[in-house]
C-alpha cells in the first residue's frame, strides 16, 4: 500500500458544487487537506433561477468537518470571477474541476435556440471559460490539473439530448488540446463520462438506481487523476458504481479508393466498404500527427508526393 493521495495546500475550483457530483469533489479534497472554491450559482437543472444557498450548505459542511473553503455563486459562463475567489481567498489556483451542468432534453426537431444555447453556454463555455482564466496561474505555477466533464451521451448519443451530447463532446476534444497544451507547464487535462444519482439522473432512472449509483463511487477517480503525482493526460474515463474504465479511439486499417491519375468515384468506395470497416488489425491513434503522416505517405505511393 502506498500513502493516502493529499492535497495539503493545494487549491481547488470545483464548479456546480452545491450539489450531486460537484458537492460529493468537494467534500473529498476538502478531507485530504485541499482548499476548495465551492462555486454554485444555485439555479434550477434546467439553468433557470439562483440563490446562494446551494454553495453555502456545502462550504457549511466542509468548515464543520474542519475543512477549508469557501463559496462562489457564479455562473461558469464568468471565469475570470470564479478563479478571483481563489486568487483573493486562498492565493492561488492549482485543480479546476468544470462539473456545473444543466439539462433542457427535449427529441430533436423540439430543441429551440434557448435550448442549444444554454447547453452550449454552460457546459462548453462556461468549461473554456473558467480553465481560459485558470490557465496564466496554472502556466506560472508550473502545476495544473483539469478535469472536464463529459458524458456517455456524448459518447454514444442518447435520445432527446441533442443540445447536451454536443456540449459533452466537445469537452473531450477541448480536453484533449488543453493536454497537449499544458505538456511543458505540467497541466493534466483529462475527461470524465460519469454516471451517478442526482437531481439531473432521477428524472429518468429509477429511484432505487438513483440511490445506489452513489457519487463517492465516481470522486475518488477526479481526486486521483488531480494528484501532483498522477501524469495521466488527454483520456477519457468512463465511471460510476465504483467502475473505472478508459476508453480510446480504434481506426480500421481502411482502404485506399483511388488508383493513381484516376478520380476518385463513390463507387470505388462501395467497393472497399468491407476492407474500410474491418477492424482486425485495427490500430488506436493518439495524435492528429499520424493522421497527416499517413495521409503523406498515401500521396507518395500514388502520386510520388514529398
Ligand atoms: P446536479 O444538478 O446535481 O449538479 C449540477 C450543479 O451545477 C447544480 O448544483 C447547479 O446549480 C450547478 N450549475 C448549473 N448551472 C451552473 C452555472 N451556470 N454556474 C454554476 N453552477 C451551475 O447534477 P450532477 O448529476 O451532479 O451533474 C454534474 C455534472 O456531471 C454535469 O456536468 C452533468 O452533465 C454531468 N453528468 C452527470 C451524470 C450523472 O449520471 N449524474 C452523467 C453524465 C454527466
Amino acid at each position: 500500500m502506498g500513502e493516502p493521495l493529499r492535497f495539503d495546500g493545494k487549491v481547488v475550483l470545483v464548479t456546480g458544487a452545491g450539489q450531486g457530483l460537484g458537492r460529493q469533489y468537494a467534500i473529498q479534497f476538502a478531507e485530504r487537506g485541499a482548499s476548495v472554491v465551492v462555486n454554485d450559482l444555485g439555479g434550477s437543472f434546467k439553468g433557470e433561477g439562483q440563490s446562494t444557498r446551494a454553495a453555502d450548505k456545502v462550504v457549511d459542511e466542509i468548515r464543520a468537518k474542519g475543512g477549508k473553503a469557501v463559496a462562489n455563486y457564479d455562473s461558469v459562463e464568468f471565469g475570470e470571477k470564479l478563479v478571483e475567489t481563489a486568487i483573493k481567498e486562498f492565493g492561488r489556483i492549482d485543480i479546476v474541476i468544470n462539473n456545473a451542468g444543466i439539462l433542457r432534453d427535449k427529441s430533436f426537431a423540439r430543441v429551440s435556440d434557448l435550448d442549444w444555447d444554454l447547453i452550449q453556454k454552460v457546459h462548453l463555455r462556461g468549461s473554456f471559460s473558467v480553465s481560459r482564466a485558470a490557465w496564466p496561474h496554472m502556466k506560472k505555477n508550473n502545476f495544473g490539473r483539469i478535469i472536464m466533464t463529459s458524458s456517455v451521451a456524448g459518447i454514444f448519443g442518447n435520445f432527446g439530448q441533442a443540445n447536451y451530447s454536443a456540449a459533452k463532446l466537445g469537452l473531450v476534444g477541448l480536453s484533449n488540446t488543453l493536454a497537449i497544451e499544458g505538456r511543458k507547464y505540467n497541466i493534466t487535462s483529462n475527461a470524465v463520462a460519469p454516471t451517478a444519482g442526482s437531481r439531473l439522473t432521477e428524472t429518468v432512472m429509477p429511484p432505487e438506481l438513483v440511490a445506489a449509483l452513489k457519487p463517492e463511487f465516481v470522486a475518488p477517480l477526479v481526486l486521483y487523476l488531480c494528484h501532483e503525482n498522477t501524469q495521466e493526460s488527454g483520456s477519457l474515463f468512463e465511471v460510476g458504481g465504483g467502475w473505472v474504465a478508459k476508453l480510446r479511439w480504434q481506426r480500421t486499417v481502411g482502404a485506399i479508393c483511388r488508383e493513381a491519375s484516376t478520380p476518385m468515384t463513390p463507387e470505388s468506395v462501395r467497393d472497399q466498404w468491407e476492407k474500410i470497416t474491418d477492424f482486425s488489425d485495427s490500430t488506436n491513434p493518439t495524435t492528429s500527427m499520424e493522421t497527416t503522416k499517413h495521409l503523406i505517405s498515401v500521396l507518395g505511393e500514388l502520386d510520388g508526393f514529398g
